[in-house]
């Protein structure tokens, strides 16, 4: 009797506990937003490569290419709020937003002003990258730090370099592994990104060939970000086409990565897209049609401002001025 009545009351305990769990693991997880899908050529709809990824009350930055801060200010985080910047490599499409994101975010935004030195974390020559800026900006920061008082310790840098894979970030649950792609023989250090927390994760390519590495890095992830890199046919004979294809993942090679990697969803972003004056971009849906030669599995073609809620399902949200 004693023993039913104890029943009666833990298994509803237990039931509640149950479903509490059951709930926290159906919210989301993990945000990510696209903020720029471009590559080096300037466009207005496709900004330069950065993703924003909103997790365990942290918002980590990777790449901040060109138009970084616009695109913050559009889903309306303050610059200055950004807690590190992680560096994929050093080509400028990459890299030309961050002294932007670095002085705009200690300039701008009152109470979201950044108080703290800007944590940068990348492969080596983040740290050259990082001084060198300090010394292009240095008249401006003391103009600034003399004529509107700024804090100092606000445009400070804090840049950790690594050189081999593994964990470079670890912060309240927040779980940040760096792994080496192949950008061809002559661009490195270059790596991607795979972000963990509470049994989720999502998984950055950065720029790539067909490499190994993303699967394995890749591999049972919920969100895996790649990049591609496409011509028309009729461009294929051209060298310059033939060498930037050789330092990407065309769209039926991403389909491979995808096939054995079978992230929850395999999402495009980074585009270079191939054209000549007489030839033009090939289109969304051709990159689709490419990729479905080698994969059937769930797929987005990225967009700036797209964004990702990773929790039991993911969630797809497309920008809404
Ligand atoms: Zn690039
Ligand atoms: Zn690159």
């Amino acid at each position: 009797m004693r023993k039913m009545l104890l029943r009666g009351i833990v298994l509803p305990f237990l039931l509640l506990g149950l479903m509490i769990a059951a709930d926290a693991r159906a919210e989301s997880n993990i945000k990510v937003t696209l903020l720029g899908t471009g590559a080096p050529i300037p466009l207005p709809n496709r900004f330069g490569p950065s993703t924003l990824v909103e997790v365990g009350g942290q918002k980590l930055l990777f790449d901040a290419g060109r138009g970084a801060p616009i695109r913050l200010r559009q889903i309306n985080v303050p610059v200055g709020k950004v807690n590190a910047l992680f560096i994929t490599h050093y080509h400028s499409d990459h890299t030309t937003g961050i002294p932007d994101v670095w002085i705009t975010g200690w300039v701008v935004g009152g109470p979201a002003r950044r108080t703290t030195p800007f944590r940068v974390i990348g492969p080596v020559g983040a740290k050259e990258l990082m001084a060198n800026l300090e010394k292009a900006d240095a008249l401006d920061i003391k103009i600034r730090i003399e004529d509107e008082k700024l804090p100092p310790e606000g445009i400070a840098t804090a840049v950790e370099e690594f050189e081999n894979d593994g964990v470079v970030y670890q912060q309240d649950g927040v779980r940040v592994i760096a792994f080496t792609v192949d950008h061809g023989p002559a661009i490195k250090p270059a790596v991607g990104y795979r972000i963990e927390y509470n049994g989720r994760s999502v998984v950055i390519s950065g720029d790539t060939r067909y490499d190994q590495n993303v699967i394995k890095y890749g591999t049972g992830t919920d969100l895996l970000i790649h990049e591609v890199c496409v011509a028309r046919p009729e461009l294929l004979g051209n060298v310059v086409v033939q060498r930037i294809m050789a330092h990407h993942t065309d769209p039926q090679e991403a389909g491979r990565v995808f096939s054995q990697a079978k992230p929850k969803l395999a999402v495009y972003s980074h585009f270079v897209l191939l054209a000549t004056d007489s030839t033009p971009p090939i289109t969304d849906n051709d990159i689709v049609v490419e990729t479905r030669k080698t994969y059937d599995g769930p797929l987005e073609v990225g967009e700036d401002l797209m964004s990702f809620e990773i929790g039991n399902t993911i969630t797809v949200h497309r920008y809404k001025p």
